[in-house]
């Protein structure tokens, strides 16, 4: 699936898609500061207690590097003479940054969910923080994922940052299909239970709902009948970065609010 053929047919995605290729673009020109692996021996026991690895003192993942990231990112939309609504709100959460102390640190602790930062375009920071900090996390991601025993995770809640799943794939042939957590901040994949619903896990182990859209070949909305909450599912593989973008599937998200269902994965879209 090319982004072209999708946009032919799915021409109401057309504006975010050009704020996601605009954001994109501006976060390759920024230099992806190193991140240091952190020792697994010391992380193994808050692991086994499910202590995302970010959060973990034991750890001691520095993400200080991805908020000069995120603010190097924040300073280059700003400086491009673009106008609109994008390059006048990171014109003026630039400003507004640019005066606090610590700020990548600050940055890097808001991502985390700290609020004692209050940024004006808060949608917007956690955006274009996750941006960033993605790219400088992608190393640890991946040592991450070859060092994790995801059977002694299946956890609703993502591995490396905490946060909800925002999207999930389904990867595999039956009898042997697994079902993935995709998380919209850090881009972590991880295995969850096949059945289930991953928002009020506990209550039962109860079958989620799928709903299938017209159209869709590979996507459908999976809901839980006792929370109402739904979630996006990809249910196919190779096409993983452009389908869990959540933004190539934000008219889903439409038509599951009008059947009155409730999101609870995350988004980075809400700006
Ligand atoms: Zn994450
Ligand atoms: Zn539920």
């Amino acid at each position: 699936m090319t982004p072209d053929l999708w946009l032919d047919a799915h021409s109401y995605l057309r504006p975010v898609a050009d704020l996601s290729v605009q954001v994109d673009r501006a976060a390759a020109g920024i230099e992806v500061l190193d991140a240091c692996i952190p020792s697994w021996e010391n992380y193994h026991a808050d692991f086994l207690a499910g202590v995302p690895l970010l959060p973990s003192t034991s750890a001691a993942v520095d993400l200080e590097p991805g908020g000069r990231m995120a603010g190097a990112l924040l300073e280059r939309l700003a400086s491009e003479t673009s106008s609109g609504s994008l390059a006048a709100e990171t014109r003026a959460l630039d400003t507004e940054l640019r005066r606090e102390p610590e700020v990548a640190r600050r940055i890097a602790d808001f991502l985390l969910g700290d609020e004692t930062l209050r940024p004006s375009f808060r949608g917007l920071l956690r955006y274009l923080g996750w941006t960033a900090t993605a790219r400088f996390l992608r190393p640890v991601v991946n040592a991450f994922d070859s060092w994790r025993d995801e059977e002694q995770w299946l956890r609703c809640y993502c591995p490396t940052c905490g946060s909800p799943p925002s999207m999930a794939q389904l990867v595999g042939n039956d009898p042997g299909r697994l079902r993935l957590l995709s998380c919209g901040c850090c881009n972590t994949r991880w295995r969850y239970r096949r059945i289930g619903c991953p928002f009020c896990e506990g209550a039962d182990d109860h079958r989620l709902s799928a709903l299938a859209i017209e159209g869709e070949k590979y996507l459908r909305i999976d809901y839980c009948q006792f929370c109402r909450a739904y979630l996006k599912t990809y249910d196919g593989e190779g096409n993983e970065t452009f389908f869990l973008a959540d933004w190539t599937s934000l008219h889903l998200d439409v038509i599951a609010r009008d059947r009155g269902l409730k999101r609870l994965a995350s988004s980075l879209y809400e700006l």
